[in-house]
């Protein structure tokens, strides 16, 4: 069956273009409507509770033969509140479902929920929209954090440890006083929150919230439904939606839009996953002996080439973004997902909302398409999805060295020969992207070693002081650079993740809260602050200078000129205003990764000094400075001109 799938004519048959697949709730009844072709029976399973294999079944729907290998079935009255699940009879083969399209799930996800999703919104909600609406994607800055990370730790200080609603919580301190959680987030001014996956994933069991558990959330199991170990409640199904609801509401109240890590590229467990029970092997690609394609090494890949595979992640992303006022989107692993479907994504998202963001994880993977004359969207391809912009990889490993290579240093450790690459990286340019608005600036995020512990495993001699100083400087470069700038949480205050021992732990996935939680007292040390301190004024310098946040490449071309003439390991730009609200009307910018002074000629006039090595922020630390200057060793200087 799995090569029929992919054929014109099973396509044309079996294409279902309506919009009410899932249950539709009104008042007086709900409908249900399931994709599933290849099916001899469906029926509707009506229950109590959603709790998987409890024994209160308390209807039995027959589901009707409809159009384009659709079934549906009704039910009369208000049942909103009833679980239900579809048990299908394929080839002989009888097996019960979760609804693909479920919108709340009882505890572990088997269960899906008819639920009237207007009745959990939170106070405001008809007004609720993105605080960053109208904006460019390059005036984004990113934070990454998953959602315990914020609030396990008890200097947090946040009552509703490890749930969504831990980020609505105000007013949380440590011993010190100095703000954590949303109040830390706003106050260091960054624009967009990306939360690891929090859509229903399999690796934490919901209903053991007794127990520590960890986990990235990278194994989804009902994609439209949040996860319930993130609520105070899983069993109530609806609990959840208005938990996340508040959460999104509080944080655009606070002036923070909201980025989702979605995970379509592959499933928990392709044999159990509803979609495959429903219609056996449509999900996932499939090579010539049947074996499942694993180009995500997570065991399977979905098939999004196929229409049905297609319109589900379509519509999965428009659901998110229009029922849960969702600003953007990271995609997993998007390299294993076609072109046209992402393309596709964007046009439909952005009928209604066309400030959402989409990025993602644009590598180049081994993966089996079931169709011909599909591209992938890789970095490589990058022009063929031009509103969707890729990690930049190229940036990353030139500011801290390959993450492949843990004792290699990088630029800001010394390391010879990468001023060409960063001069193009912080033109928003790297060599395989042609568009500032496409290349997403980072040096860390969940995935490898924190940018302190990778600076400690390639500088193990260096004192703390010198590893700050590295760390400054790349935060000073990415965050300064054209493109859209992205860090993980904590890493502006020297996030490292360690066990018990002491050893760096690279791939925390699933490690104890006690390695990857925040720790909000480090900011009570004044190395710590100072650093929190830099870099919340890098994203103020960045916020107010148009002219570091441009969106064509002939602009960033014309107005960011790299200075030749530099010592090695140095990298300078003369930078012109009088564009995109640009005030100044020069900047000059130096990035010293030199273990000693270097000299730099200043363009004609007198300068004023907005950022060195030590402070940073949107105003002048020195003023009257002319001709020649130093720059202190492993430092960043950024002067202006003033005016005449
Ligand atoms: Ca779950």
């Amino acid at each position: 069956m799995p090569g029929t799938y992919s054929t014109e004519a099973f396509e044309k048959e079996y294409t279902y273009t309506g919009k009410d697949l899932g249950a539709v709730w009104t008042k007086d009844k709900t409908t249900f409507r399931v994709w599933a072709p290849t099916a001899e029976k469906v029926f509707v399973h009506l229950y109590a509770s959603g709790m998987a294999g409890a024994k209160d079944l308390i209807g039995r729907l027959p589901m009707q033969k409809e159009r384009q290998g659709t079934w549906t079935a009704e039910k009369e009255g208000d049942v909103n509140g009833i679980y239900y699940t579809y048990q299908v009879t394929v080839g002989g083969k009888t097996a019960e479902a979760c609804d693909p399209y479920a919108r709340a799930a009882g505890a572990g996800g088997t269960r899906a929920m008819v639920l009237d999703l207007s009745s959990v919104n939170p106070a405001g909600w008809e007004e609720d929209c993105d605080p960053n609406a109208g904006k460019s994607v390059t005036d984004a800055v990113i934070y990454e954090l998953h959602l315990r990370d914020l609030s396990m730790d008890k200097s947090a200080g946040i009552r509703y440890a490890g749930k969504f609603l831990g980020l609505t919580e105000k007013g949380t301190k440590t011993l010190s006083g100095i703000p954590t959680g949303l109040d830390h987030i706003k106050e260091l001014g960054i624009t967009h929150l990306h939360l690891l996956p929090v859509c229903d994933y399999g690796s934490v069991d919901e209903t053991r919230p007794d127990i520590p558990q960890f986990n990235w959330g990278y194994d989804p199991v009902n994609v439209n439904v949040p996860e319930g170990s993130y609520a105070t409640d899983p069993y109530h199904g609806e609990v959840r939606v208005k938990e996340m609801k508040q959460m999104v509401r509080e944080l655009h109240k606070n002036g923070i839009s909201v980025i989702m890590d979605v995970v379509y590229n592959h499933v928990y467990d392709a044999e159990k996953f509803c979609f495959n029970l429903l219609v056996p092997g449509y999900f996932c690609r499939t090579d010539e002996d049947g074996r499942y394609s694993n180009g995500s090494l997570c065991g399977n890949d979905t098939a999004t080439e196929r229409s049905m595979v297609r319109k589900y992640i379509v519509d999965s992303v428009v659901y998110w973004a229009e029922e849960y006022h969702i600003d953007g989107f990271r995609f997993d692993l998007v390299g294993l997902i076609d072109t046209e479907t992402i393309n596709t994504v964007i046009a439909e998202v952005h009928k209604k909302h066309p400030n959402v963001i989409f990025y993602g994880e644009g590598w180049t993977m081994d993966t089996v398409l079931t169709k011909e004359g599909y591209l992938l969207t890789t970095q490589l391809n990058a022009s063929e999805t031009p509103e969707f912009a890729f990690f930049s990889d190229t940036f990353r490993d030139a500011l801290k060295g390959s993450v492949f290579k843990a004792s290699e240093p990088g630029f800001v450790s010394g390391a010879p020969g990468l001023e060409e690459t960063i001069q193009q990286c912080f033109m928003g340019m790297p060599f395989w992207c042609k568009s500032p608005t496409q290349t997403v600036n980072y040096t860390s995020c969940h995935d490898n070693y924190t940018l302190m512990d990778r600076i400690s495993l390639s500088m193990p001699d260096t004192s703390f002081e010198r590893k700050i100083q590295m760390n400054k400087l790349a935060a000073a470069i990415y965050l300064l650079a054209e493109g859209i700038p992205f860090f993980q949480a904590g890493e502006e205050m020297l996030r490292v993740r360690r066990d018990r021992s002491g050893t760096v732990v690279e791939n925390a996935y699933d490690s104890p809260d006690e390695i990857n939680c925040l720790k909000w007292d480090m900011l009570d040390k004044k190395e710590y602050y100072e650093v929190y301190q830099y870099y919340k004024g890098l994203i103020a310098f960045r916020k107010a200078h148009g002219v570091l946040r441009l969106r064509e490449a002939d602009e960033v071309k014309s107005h960011v000129l790299p200075v030749g003439g530099t010592e090695k390991n140095v990298a300078a730009f003369r930078i012109l205003g009088g564009i995109n609200g640009e005030t100044a009307e020069e900047m000059f910018v130096v990035f010293n990764a030199r273990r000693k002074k270097t000299k730099v000629s200043l363009p004609e006039g007198t300068w004023k000094v907005y950022i060195n090595g030590e402070k940073s922020g949107t105003k002048a630390l020195a003023a009257g400075v002319s001709g020649c200057v130093e720059i202190a060793s492993i430092s960043a200087e950024v002067l202006i001109k003033e005016c005449e």
